[in-house]
């Protein structure tokens, strides 16, 4: 597999922070993340992705009823077709995950 990014700085910006990067299912079970630059849930597309980490241990199943396989950070490059915007966006399970998403958002106020 080619370097993600080709090997350049990746980091999302503050447009998909703070909870402004959103999306969904559609009709199965494949998400879709929606371009925050444009109305109506316009969907993006996914570049590529990589793995930005990987861990044997994960540090938060002695805190929790389940137990995860292995820590792991995926990364995805995101682009809308409409307009043009590109960002990028990581999905994790070592950090915490549990609670409201309310909560996560009012650290930062
Ligand atoms: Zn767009």
């Amino acid at each position: 597999m080619k370097s993600f990014n080709d090997g350049k700085p990746y980091h999302g910006s503050h447009e998909v922070s703070k909870g402004k990067l959103e999306g969904a299912t559609g009709e199965t079970d494949y998400f879709y993340f929606f371009c925050p630059k444009c109305p109506d849930r316009e969907i993006m597309r996914i570049l590529e992705f990589g793995e930005h980490a990987r861990d044997d241990v994960n540090e938060y199943n002695v805190h929790c009823k389940s137990k995860a396989k292995y820590g792991f950070t995926l990364v995805f490059k995101l682009y809308c077709e409409k307009c043009g915007y590109s960002d990028f966006v990581k999905i994790s399970n070592t950090g915490w995950q549990g609670g409201k998403h309310s909560e996560i958002l009012s650290r930062f106020k």
